[in-house]
């Protein structure tokens, strides 16, 4: 029997169906989802219009390459132009948030003429690094070789980026919340003293927003909360709602030219047709809000149950750090609770549902991390 290459170890559970903030198993067990599987379920799993909009679409046309005119990518561009308050920049398709990076460093790099990168202490970016470099095709140019050249900064130190950052880097890569990394929220110090030493070296400012950008902090991308503007923006998880797809927000700046980048996948019809289906959905039943309200309203409930470590996050992009490791909490969550949570490091829970949840579920999880708590102490 061919064999699965193991290496994601699995939580015993087989999900078969699932709506809005649950999943069932084969045994019809309902399961509360507050992980989203990474970020990735944005409107809710399986919501009607999504599924509407993908069932027709896949009916219509389902792929052609970026070799014909697909007007579902200009209107995706529209939409999301609009609701992230950035009309004037230009999108790029692509299929995942390790590929949205990776043609970020490359525009950089282009732009700019040089290579070394620098990015943050705990950063994850995504684990395609090595597939540009290892190209040996000169049609297809691989200008950054991440190993040899990425400086690693202290995350959220103004005074290391201001000494660190030089007219030698081509791009610092920074995500506003680092997810990964445990829910650090980036400073607005930090974030303008990144902006400003862009300016001053002609740096590009690469803002990840992958993991912590469409709507979850509570606005579109976290980072607006400090008032900066990127040069490049990366997208990818919450922006399918599970279809993947990822993008890049590319300011008027960048000059664009056949060829300089380029995907088979990357803006198709089904992939545009759920990310378009998420925008309008965001829209119509304002999830961007509902992400400020309930992720306070989990937070608060956090705050009254105690017994953590540090409480960090914003909106719906919540870490939970004790002073012990979460496994036993995490499997006692999803065993006996029915609920799945995420991790970061050994010590904090991640939480990151579904923009469209709802104050019974948060309850339902308030409920079960205190009997949890108090069970453990
Ligand atoms: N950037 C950030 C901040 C992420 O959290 C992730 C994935 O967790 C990625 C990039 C990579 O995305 P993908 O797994 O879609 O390649």
């Amino acid at each position: 029997m061919a064999e699965l290459f193991n290496v994601y170890p699995l939580n015993d559970v087989e999900p078969v169906r699932a709506l809005g903030s649950y999943l069932w198993d084969t045994k019809g067990d309902r399961y509360l989802d507050l992980y989203g599987g990474h970020a990735v379920i944005s409107v809710g799993h399986t919501h009607p219009r999504y599924v509407q909009a993908l069932t027709e679409q896949l009916n219509r046309i389902s792929f052609y390459s970026n070799s014909v005119r697909i007007p579902l990518q200009q209107e995706l561009a529209d939409k999301l132009g609009e609701m992230s308050e950035h009309p004037d920049y230009a999108l790029f398709l692509c299929n995942s948030g390790a590929e949205a990076n990776e043609n970020a460093l490359k525009l950089a790099s282009f732009h700019t003429g040089r290579k070394k990168v620098i990015a943050f202490s705990k950063a994850f970016h995504g684990r395609t690094a090595g597939a540009v470099a290892a190209t040996d095709n000169k049609a297809i140019v691989a200008p950054v070789n991440y190993s040899e050249h990425v400086t690693f900064l202290p995350f959220n130190d103004a005074e290391a980026a201001q000494q660190g950052i030089t007219d030698e880097a081509c791009a610092v890569i920074v995500e506003g919340i680092q997810g990964v990394g445990g829910i650090q929220v980036a400073t607005d110090a930090f974030l303008q003293t990144l902006r400003k030493r862009c300016d001053e070296t002609g740096a590009v400012l690469i803002l990840d927003g992958v993991q912590c950008g469409y709507g979850r902090s509570g606005k579109f991308f976290s980072h607006q909360f400090s008032g900066i503007q990127a040069d490049i923006i990366s997208m990818a998880k919450g922006m399918g709602n599970g279809f993947p797809i990822g993008g890049i927000l590319i300011s008027p700046k960048f000059k664009a030219s056949y060829g300089l980048l380029g995907t088979t996948f990357g803006g198709n019809h089904l992939a545009c047709t759920a990310a378009i289906a998420v925008l309008d959905i965001m829209r119509d039943e304002n999830l961007i809000d509902n992400a400020t309200r309930m992720g306070d309203y989990l937070m608060n409930g956090i705050r009254q149950i105690g017994g953590y470590k540090e409480l960090r996050g914003r909106g719906l992009m919540i870490g939970i750090e004790y002073d012990f490791p979460v496994e036993s909490l995490r499997n006692t969550l999803l065993y006996d609770h029915h609920i799945f949570t995420g991790v970061a490091g050994k010590n904090t829970v991640r939480l990151l549902p579904s923009l469209a949840v709802g104050q019974a579920e948060a309850d339902q999880f308030l409920e079960a991390l205190s009997v949890c708590l108090a069970v453990q102490s």
